[in-house]
């Protein structure tokens, strides 16, 4: 027995799972940890159980609300704070090896475990000609991205990726399987497209699949002094999202030393429907870059010809503003100053960072209502949004605490001059905000009450909410 093994594990192996189980200072457990998408992610669990079947998930379960200790829950591991994934001294329950994509040409519904990565699904869909609305990195996790909402190339023409669920397939904390969809279950439906880890653990995801297309897309950079431009045209973009919504555009005010030894202005422009040089997009084009990259290619190419790389240590932080550019040009200022002030703290190359972005129009929410709904909390919102992220990226611990000082104080300062112009909105999007912010509070309180009346029928023992640590709890929130 190893020094690490805790009792959770003996009572796993008791009840013949060993053979699913992954010990501390075994080759498989320290390559699987190393696997976790940011260096400052992985913990010490005292055991790692990888279920291959909804079965295995669901026997696992039965072995866990019985025994004390902690658990944590893992798709991809993709989330970038320690503890969203992972857990000292407990048991991680990790779906990596669930990783079955598959395709119903009668009902139109791909479905898709939670243990792949959305590269790993794009092509297993393109064999089958269709594509479901998923992550723009190749390597992000499936179980993560869309239980907290999803945000797609697609999400234009279909809204966010969760509102493309059709059926969950989840096993609750008393080891039964249900499904979740608009007739069986529909409570739980719902909580499940935003509401997290939660309710259950979804073991298949049922999409709505449409066409696989090529699609035109990439990454063009400019130079700095371009930022000015680039952020009107996003506002402007936003603003006219719904008469392009197969179109889909970021812009990323970015130092990455790696590429640049200067801030540039990264954006992003995608055609879902595989139209070279839109005219929608033609003033965008217009604006001078030192670099292009956006062509014709498959959703799979385009997403895993961009990975963000692993292994480095991450601070994120997000928020949420009305669609108005002087928000955008004071970021971008702000970030000038940011990186300045790094390059005196931090060795030359052992960071960069990132000031994203995103529209977030009310038509998103549209899609949402005509598909059931969700607990996003995104229809009190009646402006077209942006979504904002600042993430930094560092090698050591030390690097990492002085960027995460700067960061929050960065998001502190542009939510305030936000605030002060009238220009924030309350809604964090919970994939991408860091540990000390608060998104499940931010879907509004009829939602947090909605979320919590389903996790105590679905949930009477509270597993999820106080044996499974890991994640965005309704446990753990102030309200
Ligand atoms: C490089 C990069 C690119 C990204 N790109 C995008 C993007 O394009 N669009 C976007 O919207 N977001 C994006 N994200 C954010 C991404 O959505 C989140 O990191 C997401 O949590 C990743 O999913 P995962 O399966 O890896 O989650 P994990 O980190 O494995 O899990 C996080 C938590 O999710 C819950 N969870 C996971 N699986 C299940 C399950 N099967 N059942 C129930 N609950 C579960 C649990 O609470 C778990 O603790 C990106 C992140 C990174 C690092």
């Amino acid at each position: 027995m190893n020094a690490y093994q805790g009792l959770q594990c003996e009572q796993l192996i008791a009840a013949g799972l060993q053979n699913l189980l992954l010990l501390p200072n075994s080759p498989a457990y320290t390559i699987r940890q190393s696997s976790y998408w940011a260096a400052n992610v992985p913990l010490r669990p005292s055991c790692i159980v990888q279920p291959r079947t909804t079965d295995d998930v669901s026997r696992i379960v039965r072995v866990l609300t019985k025994s004390d200790g902690s658990v944590a829950l893992r798709s991809g591991g993709h989330t970038q704070w320690a503890g969203a994934n992972d857990v000292h001294n407990g048991a991680t329950i990790d779906l990596g090896l669930m990783k079955a994509v598959t395709y119903d040409a009668t009902s139109k519904l791909a479905s898709i475990q939670p243990g792949p990565r959305w590269g790993d699904v794009y092509d297993a869909l393109l064999t089958y000609g269709v594509c479901v609305p998923g992550g723009r990195d190749g390597n992000v996790g499936i179980g993560g991205f869309l239980t907290g909402g999803g945000n797609s190339y697609y999400a234009g023409l279909y809204g966010w990726a969760t509102d493309n669920v059709a059926n969950f397939e989840v096993v609750l904390a008393d080891g039964s399987v249900v499904n979740a969809n608009p007739t069986l279950n529909s409570d739980l439906f719902k909580a499940l497209k935003g509401g997290s880890g939660n309710f259950g653990i979804v073991t298949r995801f049922d999409m709505y699949a449409f066409p696989a297309k090529d699609i035109w897309g990439g990454i063009r950079a400019a130079v700095r002094s371009k930022g000015d431009e680039l952020a009107q045209s996003i506002v402007e973009f936003t603003d006219s999202n719904r008469n392009n919504p197969e179109n889909a555009y970021i812009i990323n005010y970015t130092f990455n030393p790696g590429s640049s030894s200067d801030v540039l202005v990264a954006h992003v422009l995608v055609n879902t429907n595989g139209i070279a040089n839109a005219s929608s997009f033609a003033k965008i084009q217009q604006i001078p870059v030192i670099m292009d990259d956006v062509k014709m290619r498959t959703m799979a190419n385009m997403a895993n010809s961009y990975l963000l790389p692993s292994g480095q240590r991450q601070v994120w932080f997000s928020h949420n503003f009305k669609n108005d550019v002087r928000v955008i040009k004071k970021a971008g200022m702000m970030h000038d100053e940011l990186v300045e002030e790094l390059k005196q703290v931090i060795p030359a190359g052992n960071f960069s960072t990132q000031c994203l972005f995103q529209p977030v129009p009310t038509l998103f929410n549209e899609h949402s209502i005509q598909r059931g709904g969700n607990v996003l909390g995104l229809g009190d919102v009646k402006d077209n949004a942006l979504l904002w992220l600042i993430t930094g990226t560092t090698l050591t611990i030390d690097e990492e605490k002085i960027m995460r000082d700067k960061l929050a104080k960065f998001s502190t300062d542009l939510d305030s001059y936000a605030i002060s112009l009238n220009l924030k909105i309350n809604w964090q999007y919970l994939n991408y905000v860091d540990q000390t912010q608060n998104p499940l509070k931010s879907y509004g309180q009829k939602n947090v009450d909605f979320l919590r009346n389903v996790a105590a029928k679905y949930d009477p023992t509270q597993f999820f909410q106080k044996k499974v640590v890991s994640g965005w709890k309704l446990s753990n929130m102030t309200l």
